[in-house]
């Protein structure tokens, strides 16, 4: 029986939730991350993952490393961003070696690869308007430097992008980007009909994992994938502003060209000659001196989930997110709370988004009064996210159980309407 029946047919109860986790196969990794203030319901895991002890041990690592050879070092440390990369692609991404790469942010790994596509083929750029803010800022600039269409897919915004809307807006296009997880509703797409789809009508696609690496079973190279980019601090717990990683199918390798000509994507890099040649491979899309601490974060992160097996991950989310909804269904929607999240679990990530009108002060509530750690999203979202690694059944009951008491007692109505910056 899998965890998704496991956990409906279930009598849902806490003792029940007590049961999941004794058979939860990856229940002893929870002791590989720290948990300073053990009432905390950390459910925000999603938007910066907890401390990975394996991180921490690496980090220092490197400082010793760095203490010990100053810059010698760097015989070794120049081929971090590749190995990380094949380790990444091998233990999360289902990629190949030699396509893809461990460096810089989400954001400029997103500026390489759509601008070195818009370098090469001619036609428009199709987003998603309901994807991540800096997804659609970035693609808005090239698109305005370049003078090319920007055609904005209107998707419900529970649901996401669909395969038909898909191909009809990529008709003439030169690249699509999609989210593979929805960062607000936690709709995963189905890569492999909508990469379909865009290749048929001419245009390449590049998928943001950011919310999928560490959480979701990608198959890049199966599904025929051509550009992927995502970021490390989420599902795989590499620290805040850890190195980001990007994925290039080696056949698009020799047409695409970074438009940021770095010194690290030279083909020869030490000639250090007059002018610009991209290495051959992954490599040309590297573009300065990689952060090597935040990169053994990365490995030791990447081996971590390794260990665990991405397909066990999968099938925990399946089973966390499926209670998540249950509890819902049974015990939110009463309050007034609607499913923000698709019910189906073969088309939702690691985390489910509970929406209300008072989403806004019920989420201050929770993390000021409950010691349980959500994020909002605008408009009127809170995202539970739960991170298989290290979140337990009970940890899912246990907030839904103090969000029914607060909202009881009315806490939230006590609460400030003002947003803070960064929640
Ligand atoms: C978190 C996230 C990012 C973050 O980009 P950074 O460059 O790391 O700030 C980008 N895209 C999506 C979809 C995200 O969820």
């Amino acid at each position: 029986m899998g965890y998704g029946e496991a956990v409906a047919g279930g009598p849902l109860t806490r003792a029940h939730a007590l049961e999941l986790d004794r058979g939860d196969p990856l229940a002893r990794f929870r002791d590989r991350f720290e948990f300073g203030d053990a009432d905390r319901i950390y459910v925000d895991g999603n938007s910066l993952g907890r401390v990975s002890t394996d991180a921490r041990r690496a980090m220092e690592e490197t400082v010793n490393e760095w203490s010990g050879r100053l810059v010698t070092g760097w015989h070794d440390w120049i081929d971090v961003p590749q190995k990380v990369g094949d380790l990444l692609g091998q233990a999360a991404l289902g990629a190949g070696p030699g396509q893809v790469l461990a460096c810089d942010s989400t954001t400029v790994n997103l500026y390489k690869l759509a601008g070195a596509v818009l370098a090469a083929r001619p036609g428009a750029v199709v987003a998603d308007g309901d994807d991540f803010p800096t997804d659609r800022y970035v693609l808005a600039g090239l698109a305005d430097a370049g003078g090319r269409e920007l055609r904005m897919l209107r998707s419900d915004r529970v649901a996401g992008p669909q395969p038909d809307a898909v191909a009809v807006a990529a008709a003439g296009a030169a690249l699509v980007v999609l989210s593979h997880v929805n960062y607000r509703s936690g709709a995963l797409a189905d890569m492999r009909a909508i990469t379909a789809a865009a290749q048929a009508a001419g245009a390449l696609v590049l998928w943001d994992l950011c919310h999928s690496a560490g959480a979701v079973d990608v198959e890049l190279d199966a599904a025929g994938a051509d550009l992927a980019v995502g970021c490390t601090y989420k599902y795989l717990n590499a620290g805040p502003g850890s190195p980001a990683f990007l994925y290039v199918a080696r056949r698009h390798h020799d047409e695409l060209r970074s438009p940021i000509q770095g010194w690290f994507s030279q083909a020869d890099q030490f000639a250090m000659g007059p002018g610009y040649r991209p290495a051959a491979g992954i490599g040309r899309f590297m573009a300065g001196t990689p952060p090597v601490a935040g990169l053994a974060a990365v490995h030791a992160c990447a081996a971590l989930l390794a260990e665990a097996g991405i397909g066990a991950v999968r099938r925990k989310a399946v089973g966390l997110t499926a209670l998540a909804v249950e509890l819902h269904d049974r015990r939110l929607e009463p309050l007034g709370f609607t499913l923000g999240t698709p019910r189906d679990p073969a088309r939702r990530g690691a985390h489910v988004s509970l929406r209300h009108p008072d989403a806004w002060r019920i989420c201050q509530a929770l993390i000021e009064h409950a010691n349980v750690v959500p994020d909002f999203r605008h408009p009127d979202s809170i995202r539970i996210g739960l991170p298989p690694a290290y979140t337990r059944f009970v940890d899912v009951w246990d907030a839904c159980d103090r969000l029914v008491a607060l909202m009881g007692a009315g806490t939230h109505l006590r609460m400030p309407a003002a947003a803070a910056r960064v929640t």
